[in-house]
């Protein structure tokens, strides 16, 4: 697995140069955008830390790298934010450091969705597994974890823990938390990840070295999602670019089908330009296939991908900037539509409109509405 694993040459590096210098022990904060392999390179690291091998590392050959690989090393334990799902049902230990009597049980259904999160990071590190319900971290599970670390190495060498979207630990486990990482015990690995270290209390990151990891090339991630298609190369590039780069956000808009998607949104777009009626009869009709705004492909995000694009044709003209790379005639055919300030502030509105979706519980057939009313509006008039 770990040959898949691309794209922070310079942290892998540097990391590597801690390990050789007996200087890697301790906390570790991995930063970046959502997918951009916080989790694979907090997982690589660790293979690094144990790794047996004198020359390239993690060779992926000893016993510790091929045991982290199958996420089997006792020493090196995960955590992550799950849903706590038929949450009466108390039946079982779900992670391997968990302590059978401290009463950290949870139901079968919680147990597989952590099995599956597992699984499917053991295919491919960089993917985005998404739950049904909230995921979090449960201040009960971080205290099994911080047993686990006062215990002795099973192997009898070192020891490391993953924690995955820190930010999603219940807020009364931040001050065990801080203990943990302040005084970690000596040959002792701690990764955290965030992708949002804004909301994390400043004494967590003032404790952590902090790595912000950067997107690959655009090829690179091309390459990578190759891997898992047979898709077109222009539909691809509109995914890569429309994750930024992003290897797992780009594999989630890809098998949450986002070309066909924006492709709908497209259509739309162009039923309200050429006033032909269809846009009026969903906006009666119409149940949305998709999510209003939920990260990945949402009609919000398509619809502003869109008009951002429209905005840089209105301005430089340049069709490699543009993220719907494969539909530039489209788009450029939009450009007379508006001003790039009246574009702005459609941006605006739909941001206003992700916005109320998250914080409140607008209903998705009506913020959908709402959008193809700002279709119609900005779409239907030439200026
Ligand atoms: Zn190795």
């Amino acid at each position: 697995m770990f040959e898949r694993i691309f794209g922070q040459e310079k942290h892998v590096e540097y990391f590597s140069g801690l390990v050789r210098d007996s200087r890697a022990d301790g906390s570790f904060l991995l930063t970046g955008p959502a997918g951009v392999g916080k989790w694979a390179y907090g997982l690589y690291f660790a293979a690094i830390y144990f790794c047996e091998s004198k020359d390239t590392v993690p060779c992926g050959q000893c016993n510790s790298c091929r045991a982290i690989e199958t996420f089997k090393h006792p020493d090196v334990q995960f955590l992550f934010p799950f849903p706590n799902l038929e949450a009466s049902k108390k039946q079982v230990t779900i992670f391997p450091f968990s302590d059978p009597n401290s009463g950290a049980k949870y139901s079968k259904a919680t147990y597989e969705e952590v099995q599956r999160f597992i699984e499917e990071k053991s295919e491919d590190p960089f993917r985005m597994v998404r739950f049904e319900g909230k995921p979090n971290i449960p201040v009960d599970i971080l205290r099994d974890l911080r047993k686990f670390l006062r215990l002795r190495p099973m192997w009898g060498g070192n020891r490391a823990i993953l924690i995955s979207d820190i930010e999603k630990m219940a807020p009364r486990c931040t001050d065990l938390f801080l203990k943990t990482i302040e005084e970690p015990p000596s040959n002792s690995l701690i990764v955290l990840t965030s992708s949002v270290p804004e909301r994390l209390p400043a004494t967590i990151l003032s404790r952590c070295r902090n790595l912000s990891l950067g997107t690959p090339e655009e090829e690179d991630v091309l390459n990578y999602l190759k891997e898992f298609t047979g898709g077109k190369k222009a539909d691809l590039r509109f995914i890569v670019r429309a994750s930024r780069n992003s290897p797992g956000l780009a594999r989630l808009l890809m098998e949450e089908k986002a070309v066909e998607m924006r492709d709908k949104i497209l259509g739309i777009i162009n039923s309200s330009v050429k006033r032909d009626g269809y846009l009026d009869s969903i906006i009666t009709n119409f149940r949305p296939e998709f999510p209003i705004a939920s990260g990945g492909v949402d009609a919000a995000n398509l619809l502003i991908w869109i008009l951002r694009d429209v905005i840089i044709l209105q301005n430089s003209g340049n069709i490699d900037d543009i993220i719907n790379c494969d539909r530039a005639e489209l788009i450029s055919g939009l450009t007379k539509h508006g001003t790039t300030r009246r574009i702005e502030d459609f941006i605006n509105e739909i941001n206003s409109i992700k916005l109320a979706t998250d914080l409140s519980n607008v209903l998705p057939v009506t913020a959908f509405r709402h959008l193809l009313s700002l279709i119609k509006k900005n779409f239907s008039k030439a200026s």
